[in-house]
């Protein structure tokens, strides 16, 4: 009997016990979701440090502050509620918290403070910048080091904020070249360096405040977004501004040039360094959103743009210098030049469109070649992120060595040639075939290597196939 009264003691506190560990593990959810409003619904994140009222209602500044104007301003009578049939006050008590879980937003989990590899305050040498641009952006070496010196600087200047009698100036950049020559991709790799954030728009999307389109000041909401709202980090980061061409003088038009030149105007200041203000959380300004201010002063800019076009401007120029005098050259010198556009001056600059201001305000222009098939072979398997390596990487995941064959690499940057979209066409061309491996693959345990061939890029044969017992197979041929 006594023996029977224990055995029933500990099952009760067994149940006692798992009661607590559900308790716990709901606190522990619960502690994962963000507080909301009851009144506006909006997060903690978005209203700052709520009011917590009893049975898990919370009810943000703004709303408290609001019910609080409303009651002292009189609007409210009392007594003639309390008359009013059906009205009744709510009493807080029999209203749970009945926010489902789906609605409250989940709290960003703190991140790991993360080591920059460049660190800022501590600035590396331009050439050693450079290094580490190397392992990941082939070829564009005139395009490197001007970026490598110019951050240098910027950095440097940030760091000892030396704004006394010698100011330094801002080393905004403009990059020139064609698309799918790495623009983005040098901007988003010196970024990832260096650790800042960084904010990419189109200048397309941006015309003059007012008309439709975003904002030119939203760059730097966009900026602030990356940067976790974090003005202080965001101060320091950098902004891209790709298709900077779009946005040239529109010639012939009588019209308001509200998305051209008026957006080059109105970025002037933003170039130079100003306060901005700008919305926390949200796009555009409205009356729910709160504002802060930005300071523009020590923001990186960088435009960059294909300039279509370009090389006539400059073509024209230097043929009519050439052609005047003894040192008359032959008309068709420049044509075929593949590097003419490094030959580009402000004069042509400001020929396509681009307002006088706003060049004296991107002091460090250059320029990025168009790949060639060489550089695209380079790209496929250099970079430390190299696409083949990636692939690599997912079959070492199965166990399966896949190899490229020299003559395939170049087949597939001969075929990316054609497309003319520079580096970009890569990555589609090897999806395409990419596709049938990964998912024939790994159907059979038996494959231990495949070789990827001209013949199967070229759709002529198929890949060689090589079993775990080191037989060598050729599929499709
Ligand atoms: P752009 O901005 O000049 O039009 P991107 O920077 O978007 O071109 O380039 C597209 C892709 O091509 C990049 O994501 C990158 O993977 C690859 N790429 C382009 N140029 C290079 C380069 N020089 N080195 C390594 N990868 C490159």
């Amino acid at each position: 009997m006594a023996d029977n009264d224990k055995t029933v003691e500990k099952e009760a506190e067994k149940i006692d016990e798992t009661k607590v560990t559900v308790e716990n593990t709901d606190k522990k959810e619960d502690d994962e979701y963000e507080k909301v409003c009851f009144i506006c619904r909006r997060p903690e994140s978005v209203t700052g440090k709520m009011i917590n009222l009893p049975n898990n209602i919370s009810v943000c500044n703004d709303c408290m502050q609001k019910s609080f104007d409303i009651m002292n301003s009189g609007q409210i009578d009392y007594s003639q509620l309390m008359n009013i049939p059906g009205m009744q006050f709510i009493n807080l008590s029999d209203v749970e918290q009945t926010v489902p879980k789906q609605q409250k937003v989940k709290k960003k989990k703190e991140k790991e403070e993360r080591k920059p590899l460049v660190d800022i305050r501590n600035l590396p040498a331009p050439h050693k910048i450079k290094a580490r641009l190397d392992e990941y952006v082939v070829g564009q070496e005139h395009a490197k080091k001007a970026v490598s010196v110019a951050v240098y600087n910027h950095y440097k200047r940030v760091a000892t904020d030396t704004m006394d009698e010698i100011e330094i100036e801002k080393s905004n950049m403009l990059m020139i070249g064609p698309t799918g020559s790495g623009k983005t991709y040098l901007v988003k790799t010196l970024a990832r360096l260096l650790d800042v954030p960084l904010a990419i728009t189109d200048a397309t999307s941006l015309t003059e405040a007012g008309y439709i389109g975003d904002d030119i000041e939203s760059v730097v909401s966009k900026l602030l977004a990356a940067a976790d709202n974090d003005v202080e980090k965001a101060e320091q980061g950098i902004i891209f501004i790709d298709e900077i061409d779009k946005i040239a003088k529109k010639r012939n038009s009588s019209q308001r040039d509200v998305s051209g030149e008026s957006v080059q105007q109105g970025m002037l200041k933003l170039l130079e360094g100003s306060q901005v203000e700008v919305p926390v959380g949200a796009n555009s300004k409205n009356a729910m959103v709160p504002l802060t201010t930005v300071n523009t002063r020590n923001i990186l800019f960088i435009c960059g743009g294909a300039f279509p076009d370009l090389d006539g401007i400059i073509k024209e120029r230097l043929k009519k210098q050439s052609s005047i005098g003894f040192g008359a050259e032959l008309k068709d010198k420049y044509d075929h030049d593949k590097k003419i556009l490094e030959k580009v001056t402000l004069e042509d600059l400001r020929k396509f469109g681009m307002i006088p201001e706003f060049l004296g305000r991107l002091p460090i222009v250059f320029t990025l070649q168009g790949l060639s098939e060489d550089m695209l072979v380079d790209i496929l398997k250099e970079p430390k992120n190299a696409i083949l390596k990636q692939y690599q990487k997912l079959l070492a995941l199965d166990e399966v060595k896949l190899t490229f064959d020299d003559e395939a690499l170049r087949a597939i940057a001969a075929k990316a040639m054609k497309k003319d979209t520079g580096a970009r066409a890569l990555r589609a061309i090897i999806e395409e075939f990419m596709l049938d491996i990964m998912y024939e693959i790994p159907k059979d345990d038996n494959i231990g290597e495949v070789t990827i061939t001209r013949e199967y890029i070229e759709g002529t044969g198929g890949p060689v196939i090589a079993l775990r017992g080191q037989q060598v197979m050729r599929i499709g041929s």
